[in-house]
């Protein structure tokens, strides 16, 4: 297919804000499309997003390759960058210039798009960065302005053209099933169960239903996890879920998804990442101690102190998921214990539509508890409140973050927030935030970022809501410094003004604070009042920050609680 195709595709998606009017231009797009791999390509993406092959471009491999095939003096080309803001507006700009010259230019399709962006992510060791630069090079000398600025997008992994995957889940209902809403759920199914829209497309292509409603989960393809909602008090879960209700921990910990078949375990976190080799002993702890021959398990690992057992809270073990060397040093320093909570697929057989009281009684049963290793997660099922209220104690106690309050006949939905399963924690509020801008700092910080501005999300947007400083340590063996930020942060910057810097959405903070306030100074409409840096969240993807309305939601509770003392 011809990549100018795409590039149509893509400006006539961008041209409207409108969800029925993009649904139905994906509609049409994807009636005509015969190659599935262009799927990948709709999101910005070159492989499922399960893969952890990304393309991985930074700003300034950008800035090199369009400076080589444009001809333009990379200075220009920063400088147009800074004054507009969007770099593959800046890649338009330039090949429009350079095409007023010169004539000859192959024609791009979607196919050689691929393959040079695929081996992208495949180049290592010396060298690398001149191959890279040349498969950009290739692809955007053959280019037109139009196919420039999406070719660019692609790259810098920022495509901004305001669709989602349900944009094209709607599509394909649309394109394929007239817009049967009944069939909305089979396709979620679908897209759940394998996590990859090429797939769906191709099957969905042919229009039977029955042909989508037989892809089921596989063992060793990462699926999305079911996310909670909050409530503030037992009663409103009560309310919400009704009695009697499962009731377990909320461990302080992280999310670990453990597949087996046969003698093969492989672990993945909730952003879908593959972190079996850092985990050695919990692929020993699955082996030795969960019976099946095929399973999925969805779990919490948290860290306890070596000496004392003490249970630890999520940051003094982070590092454990990034870290591919001293592997044995740290298991031993840094020992983790799995607390499964569900179940998604047993010998064969999926789990997912099962109600949840079925799900845990098949934990039970296959699993045999063995403290500091793997157990399951404390668990009580009750609909009485003082009882409920003794275990959120115990919890607390027990240094883990609160409860998660479960509704016992609710299936599981993968990658959706659900009101079957809420979390409570207590009034310390704490909030997932992502790094959107930083602020140079001066004195003994100068060279560092100090003053970091933090963004909830909106749909696809991120909204100001304050700036941290406090927390963050001088020292890097004292915790997350200033220096790790800025090292961090650097590679991911999109504008610069003076001191002040702003950034690719992707550096995940928890933060409390401790209250909210309406502000006209930052865009979200509300400011934190003494927000404070807990932990870099690696764990976490960029769609499960804090929401809007979730910061709406404290600051109502905040009112209330002051006017009842
Ligand atoms: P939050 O990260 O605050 O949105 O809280 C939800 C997270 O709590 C889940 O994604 C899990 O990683 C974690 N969690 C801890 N204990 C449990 C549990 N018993 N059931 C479900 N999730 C749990």
């Amino acid at each position: 297919m011809k990549y100018s195709k795409l590039a149509e595709f893509y400006e006539e998606v961008s041209s409207t804000t409108k969800r029925l009017e993009k649904i139905d231009i994906v509609s049409k797009f994807l009636k005509h499309l015969d190659n599935k791999e262009v799927m990948y390509l709709l999101l910005g993406d070159i492989y499922p997003e399960y893969d952890e092959r990304r393309i991985g471009i930074s700003n300034q491999l950008a800035i090199k390759a369009i400076s080589k095939a444009t001809g333009t003096d990379s200075k220009k080309v920063v400088q147009e960058w800074k004054a507009i803001g969007d770099i593959g507006k800046v890649a338009e700009k330039f090949t429009l210039h350079k095409r007023q010259s010169t004539l000859h230019s192959h024609i791009l399709t979607t196919e050689k798009v691929l393959e040079n962006l695929r081996k992208l992510p495949e180049l290592e060791g010396k060298g690398t960065v001149g191959k890279k630069l040349s498969l950009i090079t290739e692809l955007l000398t053959s280019a037109t302005p139009i196919e420039a600025l999406y070719l660019v997008r692609t790259l810098i992994g920022d495509l901004r053209i305001g669709i989602q995957e349900s944009t094209i889940k709607y599509g394909i209902l649309k394109a394929f099933f007239k817009n049967n809403k009944d069939y909305e759920y089979k396709i979620q199914q679908a897209i759940d169960n394998t996590n990859d829209l090429a797939i769906v497309f191709e099957i969905a292509k042919k229009g039977k239903i029955r042909d989508l409603e037989k892809v089921q989960l596989e063992i060793g393809k990462p699926i999305k996890v079911m996310l909670a909602q909050k409530v503030v008090k037992i009663e409103d879960g009560f309310k919400a879920l009704g009695t009697p209700c499962a009731i377990e921990y909320k461990y302080d910990g992280f999310r670990l998804i453990i597949h087996k078949q046969r003698n093969k375990v492989i672990l993945f976190t909730r952003r879908l990442e593959n972190v079996t080799k850092q985990f050695p002993e919990v692929v020993e702890y699955v082996l030795k101690y969960v019976k099946g021959d095929s399973f999925i398990l969805d779990s919490e690992a948290i860290g306890y102190h070596k000496k004392t057992k003490e249970y630890t809270e999520f940051q003094s073990i982070s590092q454990r998921i990034r870290r591919k060397y001293d592997i044995e040093k740290l298991q031993k320093d840094l020992p983790v214990e799995i607390n499964v909570f569900d179940i998604l697929y047993y010998n064969g057989k999926s789990q997912l539509e099962e109600p949840f009281k079925k799900r845990t009684a098949l934990i039970k049963k296959i699993i045999r508890n063995h403290p500091y290793k793997i157990i399951h997660a404390k668990q009580i099922i009750t609909g009485n409140i003082k009882k409920a209220k003794e275990f959120y104690k115990k919890a607390l106690k027990d240094n883990q973050e609160g409860i998660m309050m479960k509704n016992l006949n609710a299936t599981y939905k993968p990658g959706r927030r659900v009101g079957n399963m809420l979390k409570i924690k207590p009034e310390e509020r704490d909030l997932d935030l992502v790094i959107t801008g930083a602020e140079y700092g001066t004195g003994k910080r100068s060279g560092w970022m100090s003053s970091f501005i933090l963004s909830c999300r909106k749909g696809n947007k991120y909204l100001e809501v304050g700036k941290v400083g406090t927390g963050i340590k001088e020292k890097s063996e004292q915790g997350v410094s200033f220096e790790e930020l800025t090292k961090k942060l650097k590679p991911l910057i999109i504008k610069e003004e003076g001191k002040k810097v702003w950034f690719k959405p992707k550096i995940i903070v928890s933060v409390t604070y401790q209250e909210i306030q309406k502000s006209p100074n930052y865009n979200s409409g509300w400011a934190l009042r003494f927000p404070r840096f807990t932990a870099l969240r690696i764990d976490k993807p960029l769609s499960e920050i804090t929401t809007l309305e979730e910061i709406e939601i404290d600051f109502k509770h905040q009112k209330k609680n002051y006017r009842y003392g």
